[in-house]
């Protein structure tokens, strides 16, 4: 089956522009300049043994086809690109674009599975960040890097917008508790709560939610008013570093401005990656200027320094879907699953599990390359929804919105009746809120 067949408007046309002087310029910066010994050592280590293929579940769901393999996959770009005899065509570049934006989710899930533990994410960035910089990128996601580059985030938020959005979940979660405040630009508050540009378009109940688990566990916090407040970062995933450091900056500048000492993040995953990692690196940043911890670990002191406590179980039987960006990357495993049993009656293990866990699909901004690659996408993902299934419980918990989007898709491609949940939606469910009524 040819699994490629997508058109997408953003790669037809920037290939357009493409001249040979450009593309020649534009690798030797990325594979020359910005590269450097880490790729070096890849390329002279990886023996093409092919054992990564296992690990990657687009390999393992479309019919073991080599090309998704992550080494096919790096044959098919970066080892071309670094042949110097290899002409390199704007066709080529079409091509290196979809399969670095549209076929690997940067999940890392290879790099464990390979006797030298290279990192075929990273070499995957490198190709995204050569498309980028020829301007040959999914329209989709380029939208929304434009919106982070005009308004500081995701989904073209207008500053008026977002204070609204945050009077109106105070408003609507003051008839559940009276006394509730969702304080905005206080200064010198304990947490500076940061979320993603959804939440305010399309998520508004996890603010309400938070702002619940903040009131009834007392804790000192505060949301700001100006940019700085979306945590997101598609300018990552496409490539564009340059933007991704002026939104990191202003992210932390702005909790500085408000004298937070420190900033607690909604559940999202790839936000997570970009201030333990890519932002923080790319800014040449030791550690952020600020101590930035996710909800996982959040809620985990909420609940053990008894800020929180349990008022009754979530009856249904759950399953837990380790997200890359806080388990591969940060080992929140077992905060995670110390909340889901403290709080859910049934835990089933799905299977692999931790950082063995399959990827959603959804991650590395492949899902933000929108309905062209959808088809791909859901596709790649046959084996996490076999997964998935295994478990026979109704519900699935995953800290990460863009897991949500891919499970919700692959739940429905392959008709599994499964509901999606958040941490956040189980904690405020079952907390006891007695303390503030
Ligand atoms: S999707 Fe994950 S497992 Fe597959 S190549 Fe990319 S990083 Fe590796
Ligand atoms: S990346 Fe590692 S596992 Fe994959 S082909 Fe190269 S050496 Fe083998």
């Amino acid at each position: 089956m040819n699994y490629r067949t997508t058109e997408d408007i953003g790669l037809i046309t920037g290939a357009k522009n493409l001249t040979a002087e450009k593309i020649r310029s534009a690798v030797h910066k990325v594979f020359s300049k910005e590269a450097g010994p880490r790729l070096k050592a890849y390329y002279n280590t990886c023996v093409r043994c092919g054992l990564c293929s296992q690990a990657c579940h687009y390999f393992l769901s479309m019919d073991n086809d080599p090309s998704f393999s992550p080494v096919g996959k790096v044959k098919q770009t970066v080892w071309e690109l670094l042949d110097p005899g290899k002409r390199i065509t704007p066709d080529f570049i079409v091509n290196a674009a979809q399969i670095a934006y549209t076929e690997c989710n940067l999940c890392r899930r290879c790099s464990m599975y390979c006797p030298f533990g290279i990192d075929t994410a990273y070499m995957i960035t490198l190709v995204r960040r050569l498309c980028h910089l020829l301007g040959v990128t999914p329209q989709y996601i380029q939208d929304t890097a434009h919106s982070h580059a005009s308004t500081m985030n995701q989904m073209w938020i207008k500053e008026d917008e977002w204070i609204d959005s945050l009077q109106w979940q105070e408003d609507e979660a003051r008839d559940e508790l009276p006394m509730l405040r969702i304080p905005i630009e206080k200064n010198g508050a304990e947490i500076f709560y940061s979320v993603i540009g959804p939440e305010p378009k399309f998520r508004s109940q996890l603010i309400y939610q938070a702002a619940v688990i903040m009131n009834v566990a007392q804790v000192d916090w505060t949301m700001p008013a100006t940019p700085g407040w979306d945590n997101s970062d598609m300018a990552m995933y496409v490539g564009d570093y340059e933007l991704m450091g002026r939104m990191k900056k202003i992210h932390f500048e702005t909790a500085l401005r408000l004298k937070c000492k420190k900033i607690v993040m909604g559940e999202c995953g790839h936000a997570f990656r970009s201030v333990y990692d890519t932002g923080s690196r790319w800014l040449g940043w030791k550690e952020p200027p600020v101590p930035i911890i996710h909800a996982v670990q959040f809620y985990w002191d909420l609940l053990n320094e008894g800020k929180i406590r349990v008022g009754k179980k979530f009856e249904q039987p759950v399953t837990f879907h380790d997200p890359c960006n806080i388990v591969r990357g940060m080992g929140l495993h077992e905060k995670a699953r110390d909340l889901v049993r403290a709080f859910c009656r049934d835990f089933v293990e799905m299977h692999p599990n931790r950082e063995h866990n399959y990827c959603c699909c959804a991650g590395g901004g492949v899902i933000n390359c929108g309905p062209p690659h959808k088809k791909t996408r859901v596709l790649g993902n046959k084996i996490k929804a076999d997964q998935l299934r295994a478990t026979g419980v109704p519900v699935v918990i995953a800290p990460c919105h863009n897991c949500h989007g891919g499970l919700e898709d692959i739940l429905h491609h392959y008709k599994v009746d499964m509901q999606i949940k958040f941490l956040g939606d189980i904690i405020y469910e079952c907390i006891d809120k007695t303390s503030v009524e």
